[in-house]
């Protein structure tokens, strides 16, 4: 086993997915000595952050509100990175939420975008039907319109914090997968050809997490879950789902599934169901594909019922199904902390399917967490003790 020459590292972060490009680009803007391993040659497409496009939006219930606050910082982040590299991430596309009237979801999220102050208008039945018409809506379904919510070049945005944490001095190793990690006031990492020492060390392993923390003693209620990413193809090829032509990005808020207008395919709208803690498929990462069948006939017939219903422009078959994977805590909040018996360790996971145009911000937190630095923003609702049962009365 090599031993590296270099001295100690500042910080070594583990996983080089959004979050762990992020935590690192913040590190080394910070002035920290900084090195990411990853376990697969970049880019690759066995995480979660793969893929060109994720969505950008404030429409969140009451108690995740806070996600809102958190996405206004990111933005201002990301544009930071668009305007140094000199290059688009951010598409301004409105996002169509609806729902049957009666589903107290969709109010909800309509008074949390008021509350937060981001442009919204409420819609009948009939304005939808007026505004929308290559969408279908039955009677007796309303919906909001979040007219500042976008699409971010997810691939690109991942490869550009990379870029800016190189330039910054940063060090990338790709193809080295962490094996053990042993604590200490100085933390020994090991791959499986190298050992690294560092002060500290941030862990944004994404559905790699539950296992490599059961390793430190940190048994976290984590579920790694498969995601379809299906690609349902216009009838016509008219472009008229694409970001071109205006359509927006949709949730249908009764039966939890949104869609992209594609800038992968042409011609296509990325369509998946939005799961969670209870409906999700839960996988082993280094499984993912195996037994599958089941799971993706269920999610297909599920979709084209939807696609049927909501979208008579487009195919009710999937032209083209990927693989994504959410890591999901039980109540969808993440969890940005330090390990409770390992200070200088920081963990960053259970990013519950909705992380990604948050990685920005959510790097700067969890550098902050690294280097002893108040973060800038309240972390009450990701602390790890949120978990720790409470103690038997006396
Ligand atoms: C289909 C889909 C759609 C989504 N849509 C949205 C959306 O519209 N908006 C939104 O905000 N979010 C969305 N998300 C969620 C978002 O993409 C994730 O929250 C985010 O990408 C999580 O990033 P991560 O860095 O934690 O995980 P990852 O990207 O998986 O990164 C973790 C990295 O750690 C590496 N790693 C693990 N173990 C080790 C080890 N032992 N040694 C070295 N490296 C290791 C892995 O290889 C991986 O590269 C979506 C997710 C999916 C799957």
């Amino acid at each position: 086993m090599a031993e590296e020459r270099e001295d100690v590292w500042d910080v070594i972060v583990v996983g080089a997915g959004v979050m762990g490009s992020s935590t690192a680009f913040h590190l080394a803007q910070g002035g920290s000595k900084t090195l990411l391993l990853e376990q697969f040659f970049l880019p690759h497409t066995r995480g979660s952050s793969c893929g060109q496009t994720r969505i950008v939006r404030k429409s969140y219930i009451a108690e995740h509100a806070h996600y809102a606050d958190m996405v206004t910082a990111s933005i201002r982040i990301w544009q930071q990175v668009e305007k140094e590299l000199g290059t688009t991430l951010l598409v301004p596309t409105p996002r169509l939420l609806w729902a049957r009237s009666e589903n107290p979801k969709i109010h909800a999220i309509a008074d949390t975008l008021d509350g937060v102050g981001a442009r919204n208008s409420r819609l009948q039945t009939g304005e939808l039907r007026r505004r929308f018409p290559m969408l279908r809506f039955p009677a007796g379904h309303v919906g909001v319109l979040e007219e500042d919510a976008a699409v971010i070049k997810a691939d690109t945005a991942v490869r550009c914090l990379q870029e800016l944490f190189v330039r910054r001095g940063g060090r990338i190793k790709d193809g080295e997968r962490i094996v053990k990690v042993v604590p200490g006031q100085t933390i020994t990492v090991t791959t499986a050809t190298m050992t690294y020492r560092t002060r500290r060390l941030v862990m944004t392993c994404g559905a790699w997490a539950p296992g490599i923390l059961c390793d430190l003693g940190l048994n976290l209620p984590l579920k790694p879950l498969r995601i379809n990413v299906c690609y349902f193809r216009e009838k016509q090829p008219t472009s008229t789902h694409s970001l071109a032509a205006n359509f927006p990005v949709i949730k249908d808020e009764d039966d939890d599934v949104y869609g992209i207008p594609s800038l992968e395919y042409p011609n296509m709208v990325k369509i998946c169901r939005h799961v969670n803690w209870k409906t999700g498929h839960v996988a082993n990462p280094e499984q993912r594909d195996v037994n599958i069948r089941e799971h993706l006939e269920e999610d297909v017939r599920y979709l084209s019922n939807l696609v049927r219903r909501h979208l008579p422009g487009l195919e009710d078959k999937p032209a083209v199904v990927e693989t994504c994977m959410y890591t999901n805590t039980p109540d969808a909040e993440f969890i940005l902390d330090r390990h409770p018996r390992f200070h200088n360790i920081v963990i960053g996971t259970g990013f519950s399917g909705h992380g990604f145009k948050l990685g920005a911000a959510v790097g700067r937190l969890l550098s902050e967490l690294a280097t002893d630095r108040p973060p800038f923003l309240n972390m009450g609702p990701y602390r790890i003790a949120r978990f720790t049962p409470p103690k038997a009365a006396l």
